[in-house]
């Protein structure tokens, strides 16, 4: 029977999303299982057990496995490094358990924004581009840069850490406890942790909002207060709240202060603005690209298109299924 399927797996903090992909890109499976955050055999384990069960026969047709992990991943040796997010995993080899538990010897290991981003190269927001910068917003904000088609790693593997771009030394505390980092302006973290201390301080005033906290913003966040999430204060200010808005303004141009030193530095043919907080679009990419339009050198590079991911929540599963399938072994 002919090898012609490859595997693909994203793990995440809370669950590890899986594909299964033939020759011509079409997902023949797809589906999700929940991360131990403690034990990478157990998680491994249990996603083998649920992948080569649904394929049932089919199981001897998976050529590879992709398998893409936050944090730093080292594709050589198979070994995770620093993973705030998967504290049991962080040290420990990935490709052992992925051989076992499949029975297979081809796997690959990757990062996951650089896993989505070679998704998105291939299949999404950057089809056709050699050059491309992926700025991930999610709770942290992570990043990857594709050169000639090829994922830039560095030499330590931890190239591409874009939500660690250090934007004001005097800014607010990052989780990696430096102080003014990209990811602590505009990870829905920093977002939600704003939007409180404006609805705490009622005198505070928003950069850009021109006025007082209102009412409304003030009311509803602390009602709401641990629950509160990005989608609300999206919807706040989908329905014209100024505060709302300015917060996402002020997260926009932060996010285009970076986003354009990231352009003077690597003249990409695309930036593509991935993660939860992407989905609030222009709200957040409008202000990104006024700052970048003013903070470009290259004429020519003023107007590099700042878009939206295109794939959607499966994008790192299909970005490993891609590096595993390209992978000569
Ligand atoms: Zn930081």
């Amino acid at each position: 029977m002919a090898q012609d399927l490859v595997i693909g797996a994203d793990v995440g903090g809370t669950w590890v999303k899986y594909v299964v992909v033939d020759t011509a890109d079409q997902r023949v499976l797809q589906g999700e299982i929940a991360t131990d955050t403690g034990d990478v055999g157990i998680t491994i384990g249990l996603l083998a057990r649920e992948v080569l069960g649904a394929l049932g026969t089919d199981r001897s047709r998976v050529q590879a496995v992709g398998l893409a992990c936050a944090g730093i991943v080292s594709p050589d040796s198979g070994r995770l490094g620093r993973s705030p997010n998967l504290p049991g995993w962080e040290q420990q080899d990935l490709s052992a358990p992925l051989r076992d538990a499949f029975g297979l010897r081809n796997v690959v290991v990757a990062n996951d924004v650089n896993a989505a981003l070679y998704g998105e190269y291939l299949h999404g927001a950057g089809r056709g581009c050699l050059h491309l910068v992926m700025i991930a917003l999610g709770t942290g904000v992570g990043g990857g840069v594709l050169i000639d088609g090829r994922l830039l790693l560095g030499v330590h593997n931890s190239a591409g850490e874009i939500g660690h771009m250090i934007l004001d030394l005097d800014g607010p505390t990052c989780t990696c406890g430096n102080h003014g980092c990209l990811e602590a302006y505009a990870g829905s973290a920093a977002l939600l942790r704003r939007a409180r201390e404006l609805a705490a301080a009622e005198s505070a005033v928003p950069l850009g909002s021109g006025g007082a906290i209102s009412d409304s913003f003030g009311d509803f966040v602390n009602r709401l207060g641990t629950q509160l999430t990005t989608n609300e204060l999206y919807q706040m200010a989908e329905a014209g709240d100024l505060t709302a808005v300015a917060l996402f303004r002020t997260a926009g141009h932060r996010l285009g202060q970076a986003t354009a030193s990231l352009i003077n530095l690597l003249n990409p043919d695309r930036v593509i603005v991935g993660g939860g907080l992407a989905l609030a679009g222009d709200l957040i990419l409008e202000p990104c690209r006024e700052v970048v339009r003013d903070g470009v050198l290259a004429e020519q590079a003023r107007n590099t298109p700042v878009v939206s991911a295109a794939l959607g929540p499966h994008a790192a599963a299909l970005g490993a299924a891609a590096l595993a399938r390209e992978t000569e072994f």
